[in-house]
């Protein structure tokens, strides 16, 4: 668009949904994702801000009338680029729709605002005595709606599922800009073609979630974790599939290698032994008599081989535990100012393959590499750390890239555990799905959005580059 047309977008909207609800095209905050430190940026025409979902349903009518390009954007968070406007067109912010709308303790459920922050959400269930699992580390940051498009997990994924298992009913918007509700308050829904579960999972690119309906649980009364930390990897995995064989169901169960821990010892909240290479930490949660026999449990079976195991006890010692394991991420980028970052996932017995292997690509493309991730749901963030102002170095990690997602697929895995597509791994579907399951995808792309505008250019299962 020239500057005049997006001048003349500005004014268009301003006049729709209200002259405090649009910004600049060039208002940078709303440019760019999690993936800025690969120098992942955009450009867009204009920012819209609206107020509820009759504004979006309002701006989506216009965009789809005048063959705008919109994109949704939640907290900005996300690792895949997949909220940064490639090359034009609406940034639509869902920051000011964040309201709790119904909360409903006795039956463990609530409807809330797509914009809703995730940590508000679990802490208003919390508040109440419940407990909404989804705990992406981007808590603070992520948004409900931003959650279910990425269909987001987290470490206690591994107990209670992705958060699309925790989603009853969606309010969204869909092309060419109507107000659409899919479920609800319900417990069980069988009944059509499960459209609610093809939005959720689906990076924007079908639909606008302007607010959902939530499952609850009773918070757990107590939560136990512990790290465990080992000399290789080897005996670390070892301990994780004994986990698993020793029948106990731990609530995370999540892993540093050796150099995800090299980035973050100093931030630990107590001495990491000078031998450590590899990190187990596992949860134990539950009423406080069950969450002291899981805990005893994983710190028999985890204990198998370890060097030594951290097992805080009371609130602040847990508390700090998480929030290291929460910036983790943060810390390994702090090592060089940025890195590529991809969430490939593998069959758990084929995790320790998958972390040797990580770094072998690493080294074959001389890049520092680590990975840490989600070790029960066989999930990597397999990382490159570069200098993201040395485009040589980007370039070798976004090579590297590539073999990981071929490993990922070679170990009968996915490029994505939990991150999406975006646009970092457009066309690497194709490396994993039947042709005829790509052609459904496409079909049901052109059926949510006939011209196109839904978030242009991000989750392409293939790209011309496949077909070259
Ligand atoms: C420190 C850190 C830790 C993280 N930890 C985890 C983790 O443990 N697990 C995990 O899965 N992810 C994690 N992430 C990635 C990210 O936080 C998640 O993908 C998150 O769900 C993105 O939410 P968001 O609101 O920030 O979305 P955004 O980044 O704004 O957008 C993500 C995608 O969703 C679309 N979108 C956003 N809102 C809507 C909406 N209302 N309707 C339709 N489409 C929409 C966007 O267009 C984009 O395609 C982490 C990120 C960081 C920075």
């Amino acid at each position: 668009m020239t500057a005049t047309a997006s001048a003349s977008l500005e004014r268009e909207l301003r006049k729709l949904i209200g002259e405090d609800a649009v910004l600049p095209g060039t208002t940078r905050a709303y440019l760019s994702d999690a993936t800025e430190s690969r120098n992942l940026k955009g450009r867009a025409d204009a920012i819209a801000l609206p107020k509820d979902a009759d504004q979006v349903a309002e701006t989506v009518q216009w965009c789809y009338a005048h063959d705008v390009p919109i994109i949704p954007r939640g907290g900005g968070s996300g690792f895949t680029g997949g909220c940064v406007p490639l090359d034009g067109g609406l940034v639509l912010s869902l920051e000011r729709i964040n309201k709790m709308r119904h909360l409903d303790p006795g039956l463990w459920r609530a409807a809330a605002d797509a914009g809703m922050i995730t940590a508000d959400l679990r802490r208003r269930a919390r508040e109440n005595g419940l407990f909404y699992p989804p705990d992406p580390g981007s808590a603070e940051q992520s948004q409900l709606g931003g959650n279910i498009a990425t269909n987001a997990g987290g470490p206690h994924a591994f107990k209670y599922g992705v958060n699309g298992a925790w989603i009853t009913g969606l309010e969204v918007v869909l092309a060419p800009g109507e107000l659409v509700r899919l479920g609800g308050p319900i417990r069980k829904d069988v009944a059509g073609y499960d459209l609610k579960s093809l939005l959720i999972g689906s990076e924007g690119t079908l639909g606008i979630v302007t607010a959902a309906w939530v499952k609850l649980i009773p918070a757990p009364e107590a939560t136990l974790p512990l790290a465990a930390f080992y000399e290789d990897t080897e005996t670390g995995c070892a301990a994780i599939e004994s986990t698993f064989a020793s029948g106990v169901i731990p609530a995370a169960l999540e892993y540093l290698d050796a150099g995800a821990i090299a980035a973050t010892r100093g931030a630990f909240p107590t001495d990491v032994p000078d031998e450590a290479r590899f990190m187990v930490i596992a949860d134990a949660d539950g009423s406080t008599d069950e969450a002291a026999r899981i805990h005893a449990e994983l710190e028999d079976t985890l204990g198998e081989g370890a060097l030594l195991i951290h097992a805080p006890t009371n609130t602040r010692d847990i508390n700090s535990l998480w929030r290291w394991r929460d910036g983790a991420s943060q810390g390994v980028t702090a090592q060089r100012g940025g890195k590529v970052s991809e969430d490939i996932v593998v069959p758990v017995d084929r995790l320790q393959e998958a972390i040797e292997k990580t770094v072998e690509i690493g080294h074959r493309h001389d890049l520092e590499t680590c990975s840490w991730g989600h070790a029960g749901d066989g999930n990597l963030h397999s990382t490159f750390m570069i200098d993201p102002d040395d485009p040589q170095e980007l370039h070798r990690a976004e090579e590297a890239a590539h073999e990981l997602f071929a490993l990922a697929v070679e170990l009968k895995g996915s490029i994505s555990g939990e991150h999406g597509v975006g646009l970092v791994k457009n066309g690497q579907l194709a490396r994993q799905w039947e042709p005829k399951a790509i052609a459904m995808h496409e079909a049901i792309k052109q059926a949510f959005d006939p011209k196109g505008l839904l978030n242009p250019g991000k989750k392409l299962a293939r790209t011309k580059a496949n077909d070259d």
